[in-house]
């Protein structure tokens, strides 16, 4: 079939076509979720970024090219929305947004797309996360309207005791080695905070269930990438040089991410990791078998188990007690996700072993009993707009409530039950509502109590989690959807590095301690148990006109520790509530609280005036005389939302991308001009 637009061109491809259309149809209009400029008759072509007046190939090298390092910033101001007509992916970076992209474009289904930006992810952004870490997936298939969720998170092993990170032994009760001082530092860097991997299973499974093309060819743009080299990113350069004494004490690691006078590498600079290459080779062809078990396994647990380390001096490390066994029984889980209500909308997230889905679940149904809507933004712009004080005031207390229970009795369900009818009553709209009673329009709750429910044990609370991790949004032409969170656990996880990737440090997200002066701990650490989680893949959808869960609206997720609840809430609330596109609501000022007095609000968003200590900002004044403890440290979010987005009067709705501007990350996909 012949088509001929308006510039002549014929002979498009459908996907073009279809994309052109939905150019055509977002020329000239305004509003909510279109604020990029369109030129109503470019070709719209999959893939390629726009610069200037031209467009280029993500890692081309060519000007405009935004896998070109830069120099590390806290925040990229004027990013624009990237609109596509029928497939998107945003993940952290540039190269493995292209790798999604590449899949995409090719028929690929979301999830054979998340298989090859993982791969790449390993390489490109090894602090956040790969093949030795963990990860939660929720994907939608839309052909069967199912939401399903994939639980790939790290196990303790079989050996693990409730002190395995805080004592040596039950004769030794000395903090692991090396000694970093702190003993989660210590541990961190241990043998001890290592957890059987489990990303890898969890994708072959989501690939089994929902895959397309051949699981091979997906691992071909990490192995090119890997074998050609790369240039080393801005975030990628400051975490090495951040890592570099702690990378010292890997040599495979020094070797990898140092030069030969063990400085580190530099931003720009190419490196190559032809170990990785035959790790994901090995991969391609053998399945996550070849990497749980067989050699890699037995280089995983003979890293895990080393008991000294340095290059220019010698420590001694505590040994991890991972077996081969450990890694040989490693399952990943289909779980039933979190799903509730919120104003118009479905949202569903990620249950147990991660907090995430319960908490943001109970952050926005504690926000329902509020009008957010008329306390929204003032001087909206590209960057999102400026918060309100009563805004930024009820979130937060929503928030205090959710991490008050989610501290208390949120951790692997199935070591320990949650309390009442678990979900169910967790998220039930009573509870919330007696929570929304608690706070106040005029004074901050400071730190809030859980809530009781009446089967619960008496619990003590844990609140721990570090910073690292990414995560990827990303639709495909057919419609499904995948949202994952991926993680090595803090940057550069335990900085034990074999076959060309980096062990995760994921059992520091255990409580340390078994138990408090209230009782014992949720979180504490058990053989097999999975550690608790804030991750938050979250897919929001149009509630039906009979209440049920109607139509795909926006794809979300962030890294970020325990504030990835924070981050989400924000990203959902901006979307939902104040009706901000994709890139706003992405880019809006991170805003929240834990479960303390202090109320976060991230001092590098551009509308945020840090001079003269924080007093001459309005919004941290209001907060202030609120009885907030204010802080307005940056904040490392690395949000990438998809939002589905129905231009005024016209027939074609379109997927419009946001990449957080203080990461790397990029939106691709059959990109409207
Ligand atoms: N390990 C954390 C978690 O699973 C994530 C760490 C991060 O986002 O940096 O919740």
């Amino acid at each position: 079939m012949k088509f001929v637009n308006k510039t002549g061109v014929a002979n498009l491809p459908n996907w073009r076509w279809l994309g052109a259309l939905a150019a055509l149809a977002l020329g000239g209009c305004g509003g909510a979720g279109s604020t990029g400029v369109v030129n109503a008759f470019s070709i719209p072509q999959p893939c390629l970024q726009k610069s200037g007046s031209n467009t280029v190939v993500v890692g081309s090298g060519l000007p405009g090219d935004p896998a070109i390092p830069e120099p590390q910033s806290g925040y990229r101001s004027g990013i624009q929305p990237v609109s596509a007509g029928t497939f998107m992916v945003v993940t952290a970076n540039p190269l493995a947004t292209q790798a999604g992209c590449s899949v995409l474009a090719s028929g690929g289904t979301a999830v054979d797309a998340a298989v090859a930006v993982q791969a790449v992810l390993g390489l490109v952004e090894p602090q956040s996360s790969g093949l030795g870490g963990g990860a939660f997936m929720l994907h939608y298939n839309a052909n069967t309207k199912v939401v399903q969720s994939y639980d790939g998170r790290e196990t303790a092993p079989a050996a693990a005791t409730e002190d395995y990170l805080r004592y040596v032994s039950a004769a030794d009760k000395t903090n692991p080695l090396p000694n970093l001082g702190q003993s989660f530092l210590s541990t961190k860097a241990s043998g001890r905070s290592i957890g059987t991997p489990g990303a890898l299973r969890m994708l072959e499974l989501a690939h089994q269930d929902n895959g397309s093309q051949p699981w091979a060819g997906l691992f071909q743009p990490g192995i090119k990438l890997a074998t050609d080299g790369f240039a080393i990113s801005g975030r990628m350069a400051s975490a090495i040089s951040g890592a570099r004494d702690d990378l010292l004490r890997d040599p495979e690691a020094a070797a990898y991410f140092l030069n030969n006078d063990y400085t580190p590498k530099a931003l720009g600079s190419t490196i190559k990791n032809p170990a990785y290459a035959a790790t994901l080779g090995t991969i391609a062809q053998g399945g996550a078998n070849a990497f749980y078990t067989g050699p890699i396994a037995q280089s995983i647990v003979d890293k895990i188990k080393v008991t000294t380390g340095g290059v220019t001096s010698t420590v001694a490390i505590t040994p991890g007690l991972t077996e081969l066994s450990d890694l040989a029984n490693y399952k990943a889980v289909r779980r039933t996700p979190v799903c509730g209500t919120y104003r118009n909308t479905w949202v569903c997230g990620m249950g147990p072993p991660s907090s995430g889905g319960i908490a943001v679940g109970q952050t926005l149904g504690i926000l329902e009993n509020f009008d957010l809507a008329a306390a929204a933004p003032t001087l909206i712009n590209a960057e999102g707009g400026k918060p309100s004080v009563l805004a930024v005031h009820l979130v937060s207390e929503a928030e205090r409530l959710a991490y008050a229970d989610r501290n208390k009795y949120v951790a692997d369900s199935d070591f320990v039950a949650l309390p009442g009818n678990g979900v169910a009553s967790m998220l039930d709209k009573n509870y919330l509502k007696s929570r929304a009673s608690l706070i106040s329009s005029t004074r901050s709750l400071g730190t809030a109590e859980a809530g009781v429910f009446s089967n619960a044990v008496v619990l003590g609370s844990s609140a721990t989690e570090g910073k690292g991790t990414t995560h990827m949004s990303i639709v495909d032409k057919f419609g499904n959807v995948v949202v994952m969170t991926t993680t090595i656990e803090s940057g550069m996880g335990s900085f034990h590095f074999t076959r060309g990737f980096l062990l995760n440090n994921q059992l520091t997200d255990f409580s340390f301690a078994p138990s408090d002066t209230s009782g014992p701990i949720a979180n504490r650490v058990a053989p097999l148990k999975r550690p608790r989680s804030s991750m938050a893949p979250t897919i929001v959808f149009n509630k039906a006109a009979d209440g049920s869960r109607g139509d795909f609206l926006m794809a979300t997720g962030s890294p970020g520790g325990a504030s990835i609840i924070q981050f989400v809430v924000k990203t959902l609330v901006s979307a939902i509530d104040w009706k901000l596109n994709a890139q706003q609501a992405t880019s809006m000022v991170n805003f929240g609280a834990a479960n303390s007095p202090t109320t976060g609000v991230g001092g590098e968003h551009p509308s945020i005036d840090v001079s003269n200590s924080g007093l001459n900002d309005p919004l941290l004044n209001g907060l202030r005389s609120l009885g907030h403890t204010v802080s307005f440290a940056a904040q490392s979010s690395g949000v990438s939302t998809i939002i589905k987005t129905q231009p005024a009067g016209q027939s074609a709705p379109v997927f419009v991308g946001g990449a957080d501007p203080r990461r790397e990350g990029l939106a691709l996909g059959d990109t409207l001009p």
